[in-house]
């Protein structure tokens, strides 16, 4: 099995494959000022086996197409959705985030959780926004520094995983140069790291370990998981996901 397949086999069997949580996602849709309970259409980008799709579905009355690159994660979403009564409400989509195949202004809404890192920021909210529709919004979480300085050791590790790592000031000031205005910030808190993502995700090590018989690559993916959950217990008052909501200016 390739780095990636191990990847995907560990956390296909997690809820949600980053930080966040219902509560939370909630509170993003809170900015949006809009009846949602009228039959919008929303995207959710990057929604891995979709805790915030399921969400979304349960806290607008929209239809939602659940995009992701990996069909597992995809399958996943379906059975919760049918587990849940949900499935007439979402569409699973296997795509690209960087060639999406929408229409010019089909969405009400365009959500992505913890994904957009994969083609960038900057990338992601210009190449988007032509499938939302004028007025409609575009919410968000993205992996921000919460202080103007921090310890050279994270801000190294940041940096290397993902050099777009930036300041919320920095990331309010791109939605604005690109044509949204920006209506809502806030970090998410501890527990939607802790009790939310990694915690879960670290039940699952033994029997992913097991499965994979102790392999050397899989030891390698799981002290990766490792060395990431320590090093946010040691830094997390330096950095945490932002989540943005902004609004796609009008005309
Ligand atoms: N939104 C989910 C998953 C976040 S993890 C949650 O918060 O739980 C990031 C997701 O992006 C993964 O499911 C991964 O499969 C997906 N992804 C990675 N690269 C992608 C791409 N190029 N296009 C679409 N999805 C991608």
């Amino acid at each position: 099995m390739t780095e990636l397949e191990l990847i995907i086999d560990l956390f296909k069997d997690t809820d949600r494959q980053g930080p966040g949580s219902t509560e939370n996602t909630a509170r993003a849709l809170g900015f949006v000022e809009a009846d949602l309970s009228a039959p919008m259409q929303i995207a959710d980008i990057g929604c891995g086996s979709g805790a915030q799709t399921l969400a979304l579905a349960q806290h607008t009355g929209g239809h939602i197409t659940a995009v992701d690159l990996f069909p597992e994660f995809l399958d996943r979403l379906n059975a919760r959705a049918t587990n849940t009564g949900l499935r007439h409400r979402i569409t699973t989509l296997q795509a690209s985030m960087e060639n999406l195949p929408f229409q010019q202004e089909q969405f009400d809404i365009i959500w992505s959780e913890g994904a957009i890192y994969n083609m960038g920021f900057s990338e992601g909210i210009k190449a988007w926004k032509r499938f939302l529709k004028p007025g409609g919004y575009l919410a968000v979480s993205e992996i921000t520094w919460t202080t103007h300085t921090r310890p050279a050791e994270i801000e190294q590790h940041w940096q290397r995983e993902y050099p777009q790592t930036d300041t919320a000031s920095a990331k309010i000031k791109l939605l604005e140069e690109n044509g949204y205005m920006p209506v809502g910030y806030f970090t998410l808190p501890v527990n939607s790291w802790l009790q939310q993502y990694y915690l879960p995700l670290q039940a699952l090590f033994p029997a992913f370990l097991a499965r994979h018989g102790h392999s050397s690559q899989a030891v390698a993916v799981v002290e990766a998981q490792r060395s990431e959950t320590e090093l946010y217990q040691r830094h997390k008052s330096y950095y945490s996901y932002g989540f943005y909501v902004a609004r796609k200016l009008q005309g």
